[in-house]
């Protein structure tokens, strides 16, 4: 047989090709301990800050430590089968969810793996869960409202789309429902929901889902689930997974609101594989990067300007505190993070005033500008007249003779108290919360009882919705309230009042 010299040396370039391509198929590494979720591995030397590995059985773990001689893992899946020596390799690539709308009406986990059995997710398109956030070049400043249906929060603590608010409070004064009826009140507002329960039982989570299905809000929202008996690094994916689900979304140039409930179990989870995987504990043991932790997934709230989509994601992480002690780390972390907070108290929840604002510590640094023009108009005597109502109201206990001026503060004070108590899962149109807010501080409440208050708001609708259909329809149309419009509230109010007393 006779070869040809190029022959030859084409075959052995071809080797040569095929022999290094070999050499980086992958790294391959072996398992020198595992224990509590954690796994360390030698000899994978090219391994990256985040990548995933692959375990023996299908058990994928997230590197988070590089060592000299060592890398450390998290095991995002069962660590039984894994064993001493077994053989590690590297896969080139990160944790990825998928997203697009086959996720809506889902609920999935961590990972983006269905978990209500309803089948696979139909979707080929996958992302990253963590990404660096848009910079400030994308962004355009927030200006459109994010309704939460909820009266003391659009009047008095408005979030705006692309806006970050933190809800905060003791454990059961009623975090989670503002955000279940914020999610139920997006229905046709065209604001696609993600809830991602963090450290939560599995019945609460359950109970959650089935309120959101009732409602019909599951049409619009995906809800990601951490459960408590799940290992540590799922917990702390689990929001970064959720954020990368309505990145998506918002890229398109649509509106997505996400729920981190909650962000103290998640700053726990993340203390505990930090601790595993031997990093010095700071601060209430918390590691030193635990701040990063949570700014890096609440900047990635944004409103993106025209050129980018015009899209926005608002963020609305809640934290439980200790006997309303807003200083302690991880709180004081969080509010420095965010535009503003929703302040929620024990005494007011259980002495009835409920949903439990404290009006005083609740602020929204941007969202005045997010608020229509006909709530901004009449909403803003609320605070000072509650404020006025706390400060004489301690003084009046005391006993002494009141003038009438103080009486009358009083009595209004209480009256926009009461006004501002809602029931769970009834958000409220913007339209209606304009006329009973405009009945309160323009003070036509001031000769109703107090306990005949929400027979009055609820009576009032009625009343409207049958002799005045026009005017929550006109509101809601102007987003203003202009002469013409006040003339017939004045007029509506005035004439069911006669009738009411
Ligand atoms: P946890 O700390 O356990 O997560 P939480 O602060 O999220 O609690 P929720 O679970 O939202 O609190 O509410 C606690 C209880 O208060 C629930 O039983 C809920 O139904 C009730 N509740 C919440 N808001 C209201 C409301 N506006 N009116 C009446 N009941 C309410
Ligand atoms: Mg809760």
């Amino acid at each position: 047989m006779n070869l040809r010299p190029e022959e030859i040396s084409s075959v052995i370039k071809e080797q040569i090709k095929r022999y290094s391509a070999e050499l980086d198929v992958s790294d391959v590494g072996t398992v020198i301990q595992v224990a509590d979720g954690i796994a360390r591995v030698h000899g994978l030397e090219k391994a990256m800050q985040g990548e995933l590995l692959e375990f023996p059985g299908e058990v994928y773990g997230m590197v988070l430590n590089l060592e000299e001689d060592n890398v450390g893992a998290v095991l995002l899946g069962d660590a039984r089968s894994i064993n001493e020596g077994d053989t590690v390799k590297t896969t080139g690539r990160v944790v990825e969810v998928p997203v697009g709308d086959a996720l809506l009406g889902r609920v999935v986990n961590s990972l983006g793996q269905p978990v209500d059995g309803k089948g696979p997710i139909a979707t080929d398109k996958y992302r990253q869960i963590e990404r660096v956030a848009s910079g400030v070049i994308t962004r355009k400043s927030v200006s459109v409202p994010l309704q939460t249906g909820i009266k003391a929060i659009d009047a008095m603590v408005p979030i705006g789309r692309g806006q970050r608010e933190l809800i905060i409070g003791d454990r059961q004064t009623g975090k989670t429902a503002i955000a279940i009826d914020t999610i139920i009140n997006q229905k046709g507002q065209g604001v696609k929901c993600i809830y991602v329960a963090i450290g939560q039982k599995a019945s609460t989570v359950a109970s959650i889902v089935r309120t959101l299905e009732e409602s019909g809000a599951m049409a619009y929202t995906t809800v990601v689930v951490s459960t408590a008996s799940e290992l540590a690094p799922l917990q702390y994916i689990a929001p970064y997974s959720g954020c990368a689900i309505g990145e998506e979304w918002m890229e398109n140039g649509e509106d997505v609101l996400v729920i981190y409930d909650d962000l103290t179990k998640h700053a726990t989870a993340y203390r505990t594989l930090s601790l595993l995987l031997k990093r010095p504990p700071g601060r209430e043991a918390y590691p030193g990067d635990v701040f990063y932790l949570h700014s890096r997934l609440l900047e990635r709230a944004a409103r993106m300007s025209e050129e980018y989509g015009g899209g926005s994601l608002t963020a609305l992480p809640i934290i439980e505190t200790q006997a309303g002690d807003i200083s302690a780390y991880i709180p004081t972390n969080v509010i420095s993070i965010t535009d503003g907070q929703i302040f929620l108290e024990t005494e007011m929840f259980n002495a009835g005033f409920r949903p439990a604002i404290n009006a005083g510590l609740s602020v929204s640094r941007v969202g005045g500008s997010a608020q229509i023009k006909a709530i901004k108009k009449i909403a803003a005597p609320i605070r000072v007249e509650l404020a006025q109502y706390r400060e004489l109201a301690a003084f009046s206990q005391f006993g002494s003779e009141l003038d009438a001026d103080t009486k009358e503060k009083l009595a209004q004070g209480e009256r926009i108290k009461e006004i501002l108590k809602q029931p769970q899962y009834k958000p409220m149109p913007v339209e209606y919360q304009v006329i009973i807010i405009y009945a309160a501080t323009k003070k036509y409440l001031l000769d109703v009882e107090l306990d005949r208050i929400s027979d009055f708001e609820k009576e009032l609708f009625a009343f409207i919705d049958t002799k005045y259909p026009e005017l929550p329809k006109s509101i809601k149309d102007k987003k203003d309230i202009d002469s013409e419009i006040e003339e017939l509230l004045v007029k509506a109010i005035t004439e069911f009042k006669e009738q009411f007393v």
